[in-house]
């Protein structure tokens, strides 16, 4: 069984049709959250997970754009891109993100945004805060979002900065908490969409990332009239 891994998406139609087509077919797609927010295309996105059966958990800007929960959490650009998606969302979509599970356990794997132990907010950077989110999971493995950086952080492994390599293998046992990186706004200094490819079968992870372009929804964002900072941001990854 393979199954593609995305999070962070944040709107950008592009991006995700570029990995997508990147990514073939595959028997399942995981959404780890933050589908909206930030980007030009809230609704087209929506609309193709929901064609592509993709199965979605919420992430923090999910919750604010759906229900105004933790709003005043958010940056001002950020809080203003979300109040626009609630404008421009039908309630019907708005609906549908607000019924977005928090956490969702599947195939032996449980998806989250942030962590186990704070499903909208926890960013998980480090070895400690992966296995603390591993020990609470009732399956062998987690994927996560939320940070914008790919990263693996395996149970028993030796302590490692978390970062990882593409397109090669790496195996989920005995534990793995994984996080595919951001489809439409990555944050690792690379400006490439981020995804991850889960074979159940060989039980391995294998990340990559898929060239856009970007300079489309940088145009996009401009014309819809979201904070500049979302489009500039694109150029660079960060
Ligand atoms: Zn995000």
């Amino acid at each position: 069984m393979r199954i593609g891994v995305v999070s962070d998406i944040h709107a950008n139609l592009v991006a995700l049709e570029a990995v997508l087509a990147d990514l073939g077919p595959v028997d399942a797609l995981w959404v780890c959250g933050d589908t909206v927010g930030y980007g030009p295309d809230p609704s087209d996105v929506l609309a193709l997970l929901v064609e592509r059966k993709a199965t979605l958990v919420a992430g923090n800007h999910d919750r604010a754009v759906a229900t105004g929960e933790d709003l005043e959490l958010f940056n001002p650009p950020a809080a203003a891109a979300a109040k626009m998606h609630q404008r421009w969302l039908s309630a019907a979509e708005r609906d549908m993100l607000a019924a977005l599970p928090r956490t969702l356990e599947t195939s032996d794997v449980t998806l989250c945004h942030g962590s186990l132990r704070d499903p909208l907010w926890e960013y998980v950077t480090n070895p400690k805060s992966a296995a603390a989110s591993l020990a609470l999971a009732k399956t062998s493995h987690c994927c996560a979002g939320h940070t914008h950086v790919p990263s693996l952080f395996r149970a028993g492994s030796e302590p490692q900065p978390g970062r990882v390599g593409y397109e090669m293998p790496y195996p989920l046992a005995p534990r793995a908490f994984l996080n595919p990186g951001s489809v439409g706004q990555p944050r690792d200094g690379d400006p490439r969409a981020a995804y991850a490819v889960i074979d159940l079968g060989a039980a391995t992870v294998t990340f990559h990332r898929s060239t856009y372009r970007f300079g489309e929804t940088q145009r996009r964002i401009r014309d819809r009239g979201l904070p500049a900072i979302f489009a500039d941001r694109l150029s660079f990854g960060l």
